[in-house]
């Protein structure tokens, strides 16, 4: 049941989506005229509002991605279909012990605080005071006081002021500098994983991870999500997509330097 301090998704006819936060005697105000918060509390999630002038609204619990859109962004967030990679082929879990860079605006904070759950912890490094701040606005609308977070304004091109980490998350313009540091604060076995929107970026964090001779397997790749139209007969692919947003790069630190392992890597790229 919707209660006092919940978010609420209100989705109009045309599609159109509005995210409020429900106060005792709130009034949320529309084109099709006020609705009253009190009219959706205590209500179940799923139901039709009326607005006065008659206006129709279904009213949701956001989901995360819904939450992620509608909230004030400074940097470029990630998108969703980026995010579940990371989260699966960078092997999130729960009570993991995360570190990220940079927050950002706090969407990928935000899915990492989820997934990690209470028992694991999610440190994330941002260099920017007012994105930090924004960062935990965001975060705190959504999870009020989240126990299994530290943010941190620095900069992690300088070090990493932690260690025995599970995974290491970047999306940052040079991440090949915080790869010395990972040597230290990363678990042998520990995942690092990096956003990057470019080619000459990937060539270059590749083989700073390479020179090390402490990863393997790194894999890079890209995902394209296309949307369907499915209407009547008109079952057809949407005419357009977000094609391009960013490469993963995910590597695994090892104990020891990696030269047994180089005639493999064809072997184990195919095992999937
Ligand atoms: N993943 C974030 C968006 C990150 S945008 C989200 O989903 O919202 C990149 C961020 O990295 C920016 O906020 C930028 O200020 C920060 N940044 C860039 N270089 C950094 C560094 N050396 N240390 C910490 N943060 C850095």
């Amino acid at each position: 049941m919707f209660k006092v301090g919940d978010l609420a998704l209100l989705i109009d006819r045309k599609d159109r989506k509005y995210l409020i936060k429900l106060k005792e005697n709130g009034k949320f105000s529309s084109h099709l005229g006020e609705i009253e918060h009190n009219d959706i509390l205590g209500k179940e999630e799923g139901i039709l509002i009326e607005s006065k002038l008659g206006g129709k609204y279904l009213a949701l619990k956001p989901l995360l991605r819904d939450y992620i859109v509608k909230m004030p962004r400074g940097a470029q967030v990630i998108y969703p279909k980026d995010v579940a990679n990371i989260i699966i082929w960078g092997d999130v879990f729960p009570g993991a012990k995360v570190i990220e860079a940079g927050t950002g605006s706090g969407a990928l904070t935000l899915y990492l605080l989820r997934a990690v759950g209470l028992d694991g912890l999610v440190i994330s490094y941002e260099q920017r005071e007012d994105f930090l701040q924004k960062a935990m606005k965001n975060i705190k609308n959504y999870f009020e006081e989240p126990k299994n977070l530290i943010l941190k304004c620095k900069d992690i091109y300088l070090g990493i002021e932690e260690d025995d980490i599970d995974r290491i998350i970047l999306d940052l313009p040079e991440p090949w500098k915080v790869i010395p540091h990972t040597l230290n604060s990363l678990k042998d076995g520990g995942v690092i994983i990096s956003l990057l929107p470019t080619v000459p970026q990937i060539t270059k964090f590749v083989e700073e991870l390479n020179n090390t001779k402490r990863f393997y397997p790194i894999d890079v790749f890209e995902t394209m999500m296309r949307y369907w139209n499915v209407k009547q007969q008109s079952v057809r692919p949407e005419h357009f997509m977000v094609s391009h947003t960013a490469f993963i790069v995910i590597a695994r630190k090892i104990n020891k330097d990696i030269s047994f392992f180089e005639s493999s890597l064809e072997h184990w790229k195919t095992e999937y």
